[in-house]
């Protein structure tokens, strides 16, 4: 079931398509931080310009938050990128189309 974090499975369990060849490369990781940084900056300046608490708590806090949902998008993002390649028929791997 969870075999990987973030390595795709070769083929869909149910129709047998392959998914395997398909790679996202470096959209995951640029969607993530997109989506991470506009979750988090704007809190993060917001609550900052009032000083509620020391110092090492926001360098906890804030990291932590974006570790934390940067896990949680990242393979959603390769999912998402990998399914848009399926679905435009882009080749979407190093081969070229037979
Ligand atoms: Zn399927």
């Amino acid at each position: 079931m969870f075999a990987s974090y973030l390595k795709q499975v070769e083929h869909c369990a149910v129709c047998g398509e392959a998914w395997g060849h398909i790679r996202a490369d470096d959209a995951p990781p640029w969607l993530t931080i997109l989506i991470v940084g506009h979750i988090l900056v704007p809190p993060a300046i917001a609550v900052e310009a009032w000083e509620l608490w020391p110092g090492w708590v926001s360098m906890t806090l804030w990291p932590a938050l974006a570790l934390a949902l940067s896990l949680l998008i990242l393979p959603r993002a390769k999912g998402l990128f990998i399914a848009a390649i399926w679905k435009t028929r882009a080749p979407g791997s190093e081969q070229s189309n037979p």
